[in-house]
């Protein structure tokens, strides 16, 4: 793709602007740099930033986290930096725009679950201001007075929010136009369409005696399409159950429809 046209897709995305603040700022350069993220980020779809706490301290040895007031085991990330760290991110962000709207996002276990539902809602959002805790957690002022969502990447507990902020940030950055080369890549992504995802396969045909669906192989586009809907369907009832009301509510395609009802007929 050429120059002006990346110029315009950048424009399109309303150029969506994320600051990650953490204390371990390598932890999350290194992905960012890599792959579809490294690639939407070096072509400006999307514009991540990385600040490190440390920087928002202002005693001698850089000190961010503190003794938890009642007593307790380990250590709770203080207050000051990480609204410091905000304040200094809207300052070097500028001022918004008319209509624009800004997310500080605390992780944490105890949030609201990240789906791919809450990527799309992200995506919303022109500003997207992720804040990594560690140790036992950060104090709770943080959450209430600052974070406008606490979001959580699932139902166990990691040693700090780096990770759970790439997987945020990956999981919307895939959703700004542009991002993933081949839109159609994204649209039948597993959630985007309620349904999980068929089966791929690749060459060669044969390998150690496994081959793979005759159909595939057939050069007959509808037939591989009906057979990748029914797979799509079948996985879905089979291993998601949860997902097939929901599917069947979003599902627009009247083929996929119809697969889900003789699914359902055939599991009665
Ligand atoms: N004592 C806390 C755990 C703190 S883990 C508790 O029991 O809830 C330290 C930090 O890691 C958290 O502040 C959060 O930023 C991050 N973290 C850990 N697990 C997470 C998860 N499942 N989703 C999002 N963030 C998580």
């Amino acid at each position: 793709m050429n120059a002006p046209d990346e110029r315009s897709i950048a424009n399109e995305s309303g150029g969506l602007k994320i600051d990650i603040v953490t204390i371990f700022p390598r932890m999350v350069e290194a992905p960012l740099a890599e792959g579809i993220l490294g690639r939407a980020i070096g072509r400006r779809l999307i514009d991540v930033r990385v600040h490190d706490l440390r920087d928002f301290t202002t005693d001698r040895h850089r000190v961010v986290d503190d003794v938890p007031f009642g007593g307790g085991p380990g250590m709770v990330l203080k207050p000051e930096p990480i609204f410091a760290a905000v304040d200094r991110i809207r300052e070097m962000r500028g001022a918004m725009g008319a209509g624009e709207r800004e997310a500080v996002i605390l992780t944490s276990p105890d949030g609201e679950r990240f789906t791919h539902a809450v990527a799309e809602r992200l995506r919303g959002f022109d500003r997207i201001v992720l804040l990594c805790g560690r140790y036992e957690g950060v104090d709770e002022r943080v959450r209430s007075h600052l974070a406008t969502e606490t979001i959580s990447i699932g139902d166990y507990v990691l040693s700090g929010g780096e990770l759970p902020a790439l997987v945020i940030v990956d999981a919307v950055a895939r959703l700004v136009p542009g991002v993933v080369g081949d839109e159609a890549s994204v649209s039948g992504d597993t959630f985007v369409r309620g349904l999980l995802d068929f089966p791929q396969y690749t060459r060669p045909a044969e390998f150690r005696g496994l081959g793979v669906p005759a159909v595939l192989l057939s050069g007959h586009h509808k037939e591989i399409d009906t057979w990748r809907r029914r797979q799509a369907v079948e996985r879905t009832a089979e291993r998601r159950p949860d997902l097939i009301e929901a599917a069947r509510a979003r599902c627009l395609d009247p083929e996929d429809a119809k697969l889900l009802d003789d699914v359902k007929g055939e599991s009665k």
